[in-house]
């Protein structure tokens, strides 16, 4: 979005939830759990007491998440007050339940979407309510160095040509000026590279966990499922509670199984907390065959940057970055970004909380990062796919 108001961008929908005692998650499926996790963290701040809805007779019999739930004809027929409602799925589903909810409520209900809802709506209001700055997600990379060479990689790493590796002391500043703006984050991410490289993981993590790890809802590590991480690296991945996002590139890699199951089970004997990272595509962000030059108009790439919702933000030389994948771009050598695709956190101060709250919303003066030019989107605009980890 285009900066039009700084500081006041979302002032009329900032206030929308200030009175609010219930949230109703319509929707209890598997993807449910992600929103759950951070609604109880919260709590302290919003007291908001959580519900689940959904129309499956075997959850409403067993219930989910420690929570009961109730089925669509009790939420519709009850009394309720200061109350607002999630439609808690994503694609096709969460679009069906968001209509049905539009149709069978009345029109000063507050509705949202589940992805607008976690990615946007609780920076806003966490900022206009509580005057704190809250971020859903951000990731900082110790180094773009790799053992794989995907073709696809959103690190772009095939194109790099000289990688970096961060000192454990620049690192440090950087997480230092993030968390002196930042009071409160669901998932902060050490990816790369890949991290399992990085010589200084353990002081990075330990620095991390000692000083700010009440301010981190879920504390990741993303690896690409071919280092074995040794004891010491194990017993402190288990000890600070990392949860590692185990990427799974068996199919696309020789030796790929053996390599994997190495590594799972080394995260099962210390019982790191693991998620199986499995998907059958990717998207692709960068092709240079495509990349002709072709000029775009500063409203279709408006446009393009704003439909884009890609929520993720990188962290590099004390600065967060509008699109992370546009950062990783201009690393990368793909494109020449400017000062507008970045915020620069040593010039952060108090009273500028809803301006780094609206960047992270992806405002910026241009409305666009030179990326996007080249750039096929993210999940939702993307039109561009292939099989995983493709090596080069
Ligand atoms: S189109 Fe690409 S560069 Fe532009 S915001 Fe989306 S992911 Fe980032």
């Amino acid at each position: 979005m285009k900066w039009s108001n700084k500081g006041h961008e979302f002032d009329e929908i900032g206030y929308l939830l200030e009175d609010k005692k219930h949230i109703f998650l319509y929707g209890a499926g598997e993807g449910a759990w992600e929103l759950v996790e951070v609604l109880e963290a919260i709590q302290p701040w919003t007291g908001w007491n959580i519900h689940l809805v959904d129309r499956d007779r075997s959850k409403q019999q067993e219930g989910r998440f420690g929570y009961p739930v109730l089925s669509p004809e009790m939420f519709f027929s009850m009394e309720k007050e200061q109350y607002f409602v999630i439609a808690n799925a994503m694609g096709k589903t969460g679009n069906e339940i968001y209509d049905l909810l539009k149709k069978k409520l009345p029109e000063n209900i507050v509705i949202f979407q589940q992805f607008y809802f976690l990615h946007t709506y609780l920076l806003i209001y966490f900022v206009y309510v509580h005057d704190m700055v809250f971020f859903t997600s951000e990731s900082i990379l110790p180094l773009t160095v790799c053992n794989l060479n995907c073709r696809d990689c959103l690190n772009f790493t095939p194109y790099i040509k000289e990688h970096y590796i961060e000192s454990l002391d620049t690192l440090k500043k950087n997480v230092d000026l993030f968390f002196n703006a930042v009071e409160l984050i669901y998932r902060f991410q050490i990816t790369g590279g890949e991290p399992f490289l990085y010589e200084d993981l353990i002081p990075l993590i330990e620095y991390i966990d000692e000083n700010y790890r009440e301010k981190i809802i879920r504390f990741e590590i993303v690896t690409n499922g071919t280092i074995i991480p040794d004891d010491r690296l194990c017993k402190v991945l288990k000890e600070k509670e990392i949860y590692v996002i185990l990427d799974d590139y068996r199919m696309a890699l020789e030796d790929g199984n053996k390599a994997y199951e190495r590594v799972s089970g080394k995260l099962q004997k210390h019982d790191i907390l693991y998620m199986d990272n499995s998907v059958d595509r990717w998207m692709r962000m960068y092709i240079p065959e495509e990349d002709d030059g072709k000029q775009y108009s500063e409203e279709a790439l408006q446009l393009k940057y704003d439909k884009c919702d890609a929520p993720w933000s990188s962290l590099k030389c004390g600065k967060l970055s509008a699109c992370n994948y546009a950062m990783y771009a201009e690393t990368a050598g793909i494109c020449n970004g400017n000062e507008d695709e970045s915020y620069d956190l040593r010039r952060f101060s108090q009273e500028k909380k809803k301006e780094l709250i609206e960047f992270r919303l992806r405002c910026c003066e241009k409305g666009y990062m030179e990326f996007c030019r080249k750039c096929g989107g993210w999940i939702f605009t993307n039109e561009r796919w292939c099989g995983p980890a493709i090596q080069v």
